[in-house]
This record gives C-alpha cells, sequence and structure tokens, in this order.
C-alpha cells in the first residue's frame, strides 16, 4: 500500500508517494503553473539502487482536479498510482491550523469547514491547501485523507508565549497571538537530534533553526515546542529571504504617513520586499554568499544582520530553556552553508555553544555534529524531510486505535 503527500499552492501541487510498510520514497513530482496557457508536470521514479529516474510533461490545466487527474495519467512505464485501491491514504499540508487543530486530523466536512474558517489568519496559504484537499477527495473517493497542519507542534506552547501584550480582547474575539510554523519541521528534525543523540527525545532541551526561504527558531522543552519565532504570521521573527521578520510595529504606520503608500503595497512590502532582497537585493543565499565574496558590501551587511538576529534568538531560547542540550540547524540554509552556522554561534561560547570549523564543513548524510571537542552544548546540521513527518503522521492518524482527533474545543 501506498502513502501520498500532498502539498498544494495556489497554481501549484508538489507530491510524494510513500510505500506505507517502511516509508520508502517511491516518487515524487510537481505540477506547476495550473491554470495558465501550459502546466509543466515533474515526476521523480527513485530505483532501489538510488537511480532517479525523471519525465517532464506539459499540458493544459485548468484547476487542482484536472491537476490530479493530469498527473495520474503519466504514461504506464512510470506510473504514479496504479489505482485509488492501492492507497492507504493520503497526507495533506496545511499550513494554519489556528487553536482547533493541535495534531493531524482525519478530514471530513467539519474539519474542512475549519480550515475555511482560519483562512483570515493564513489567506494566502490555507485556500490552496482546501484546493488541494476538495479535489483529492474528488479524485480519490473513499480514500482516507489526513491534514497535518504546519501550526499544531506550536500548540503546546504556554500563554505565556503566546499572548501578544495587546488589550486581552483581541485574542479572546479574534484570536490574534502567536502560533508559529515550520512545525513538522521543527518536529522532525528534534526527533533526529535525539536518535542521533541517543537519548529520548522526552529528555531533551533543543533549539531548533530552520533556514529555508522562510525561517524560524523553536524552543523546545522535553520534546514540545515552549516557544516560537514566528507569529500569528510568518512574517515575524528572523529576518528572511524576503520577509522583514522583525521590526517595530510603528514603522508600517509610519511609512504609510511618510510614503503614502497603500496598506496592501505595505504588506507586500514587508512580505515580498524587504529582508535579505530588501537589504541587499537578492534573496537566494547561495548568490548573497557569492555576492559577499566579492566584496559587496550590501550582502556583506544581510549576511552580518541576518546571522545576528539568529544569534539573539539563541540567546533567548538559551534563557526560555534554561539548560540546552543541542542547538540544530535545518532548512536549505542551515542544512548547507557551514559559514552561516558558524557565524550564528560566534560569541556563545559562554554559553556552551561552539562549532569547530573542520567539523562544520564535512560533507554528511543526515545528521552533522559540529562542536568542539568537550563542549556541553551539541550543535548539529540535520537535514528536514517535511515530507516524511507528514507521512508519519497521516499513518500515525489513520491508525484506528490512535482515534484521530478532531476540532478542539475552546482556548487557554
Ligand atoms: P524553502 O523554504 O523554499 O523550502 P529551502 O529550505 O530549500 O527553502 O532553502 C532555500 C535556501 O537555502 C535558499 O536561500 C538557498 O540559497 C539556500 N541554500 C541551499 N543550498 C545552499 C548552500 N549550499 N549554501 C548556502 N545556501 C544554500
Amino acid at each position: 500500500m501506498k502513502v501520498v503527500v500532498i502539498n498544494s499552492g495556489s497554481s501549484s501541487v508538489k507530491y510524494e508517494v510513500f510505500e506505507s510498510s517502511d516509508l520508502s520514497v517511491l516518487s515524487s513530482g510537481s505540477l506547476e503553473r495550473i491554470g495558465e496557457s501550459e502546466s509543466q508536470h515533474t515526476h521523480r521514479i527513485y530505483g532501489p539502487s538510488g537511480t532517479v529516474n525523471e519525465t517532464v510533461r506539459r499540458g493544459r490545466v485548468d484547476n487542482h482536479e484536472e491537476g490530479f487527474r493530469f498527473i495520474l495519467s503519466t504514461p504506464v512505464d512510470s506510473p504514479v498510482i496504479k489505482s485509488s485501491e492501492e492507497l492507504l491514504g493520503i497526507g495533506h499540508r496545511v499550513v494554519h491550523g489556528g487553536e482547533a487543530f493541535r495534531e493531524p486530523v482525519l478530514i471530513d466536512e467539519k474539519v474542512i469547514e475549519t480550515i475555511r474558517e482560519l483562512i483570515p489568519l493564513a489567506p494566502l496559504h490555507n485556500p490552496a491547501n482546501l484546493l488541494g484537499i476538495e479535489a483529492a477527495r474528488r479524485v480519490f473517493p473513499g480514500v482516507p485523507q489526513v491534514a497535518v497542519f504546519d501550526t499544531a507542534f506550536h500548540q503546546a506552547m504556554p500563554p505565556h508565549a503566546f499572548i501578544y501584550a495587546l488589550p486581552y480582547s483581541f485574542y479572546a474575539l479574534h484570536r490574534v497571538r502567536r502560533y508559529g510554523f515550520h512545525g513538522t519541521s521543527h518536529l522532525w528534525v528534534a526527533k533526529k537530534a535525539a536518535a542521533h543523540l541517543e537519548k529520548p527525545l522526552t529528555s531533551l532541551n533543543l533549539i531548533t533553526l530552520h533556514l529555508g526561504n522562510g525561517a524560524s527558531a523553536a524552543a523546545v522543552r522535553e520534546g514540545r515546542s515552549v516557544d516560537t519565532s514566528m507569529g500569528m504570521t510568518p512574517l515575524e521573527g528572523f529576518v528572511m529571504g524576503t520577509r522583514s521578520g522583525d521590526l517595530d510595529p510603528a514603522v508600517p504606520f509610519y511609512l504609510r504617513r511618510a510614503t503614502g503608500m497603500p496598506e496592501g503595497d505595505l504588506e507586500a512590502l514587508l512580505n515580498k520586499g524587504s529582508g535579505l532582497k530588501g537589504i541587499c537585493g537578492a534573496n537566494d543565499m547561495r548568490e548573497i554568499l557569492q555576492m559577499v565574496s566579492r566584496g559587496e558590501p550590501l550582502a556583506q551587511l544581510a549576511l552580518e544582520l541576518y546571522c545576528y538576529r539568529i544569534k539573539k534568538y539563541i540567546g533567548a531560547y538559551f534563557a526560555v530553556l534554561g539548560r540546552v542540550d543541542a542547538v540544530v540547524f535545518t532548512g536549505g540554509i542551515g542544512e548547507n552553508a557551514a559559514l552561516i552556522r558558524k557565524q550564528c554561534c560566534q560569541g556563545l561560547e559562554a554559553l556552551g555553544i561552539t562549532v569547530d570549523d573542520t567539523k562544520n564543513e564535512k560533507a554528511y548524510e543526515e545528521v552533522l555534529e559540529i562542536q568542539r571537542d568537550g563542549a556541553p552544548v551539541k550543535v548539529l546540521a540535520a537535514r528536514t524531510n517535511e515530507e516524511r513527518e507528514i507521512a508519519e503522521q497521516t499513518l500515525a492518524a489513520l491508525l484506528p486505535c490512535s482515534g484521530p482527533r478532531r476540532v478542539r474545543e475552546g482556548a487557554p
């Protein structure tokens, strides 16, 4: 039997097909530019000896339902899925679960309605996720489908970590609070760190740093997220590729008055035109590192600001946790950019956080340990695998005895 993980965007669908018995990846792919004059489907099949066979097809696909049918019609020598019968379940990544979902949930009409009600909190993501869910339910009727939420892992945060100091009624009436995102990634690397350290996750305190295009930190106490840097939306926290991260909340009001910029443009500026891109014109870290090596001062500034903010959060979360067993870097930047790992930890020796240059530069498969010999805090780079985490959570939610959780009543 197979488990399929689907990550649905407004004009794209990404998927990964797992063998349910051992969660090995059988195939993966993406359909891009849904709704445009020509869509592109890329499909990869993973052979037992590590071979990857990629096929690309183009065609007109008007919506997500047509998209799934297009994907399924991949030629028979490289089938995605032969029939619905071989599907044990489908796991959907859903960005915002609000306070309603703290665990993966079997999708039914009520769940769909609740995800819809959460659209004001995630207007860009939840509608796109719903398109994928609704289309998949039509194309694969009878196959159990599970929603796995980016916010769920952080629902364990205590109120003093998630409440903003606004009048309390804004939380009570409008659910304005910190939710946090990247939960599946933080959880996955926390589990990987525990396995690597050969300790139960419930015995460890970790600072996990997901550094991709979006970026966030989590303070993980005994396996539970007790604080995280992203907020009600993914805009808060670190400097990101195109997001400003933490900012004096008065800045947008000032800019509005000073420039007359409309509210929508300001929102786009903070989400899409700020961060690394806003400072040096590039948002891809590889490009920025090349600019730095050419001596471009704004790229240097962007890099310093980026690492400085991360360092501040490491210090803050050290204070939150009291004792830290490991700092874990992940995401495209955290996994691959040794220079950034080093720079984020520079000056933290007094906290026991150090980086050994030789270890830091080593190639690795899943987890790399990079602290200096004898240092009290482990520093790790760990490869994230959100799809695999979603597949695991989907399977767990499908197990009848685990009793999929549905909507949680009320809030603390
Ligand atoms: P997403 O959030 O879209 O999943 P990723 O986790 O793939 O993003 O991270 C993308 C970021 O990782 C980009 O800024 C990219 O430049 C950076 N990155 C990938 N590989 C490297 C590398 N070898 N060195 C530095 N940065 C890298």
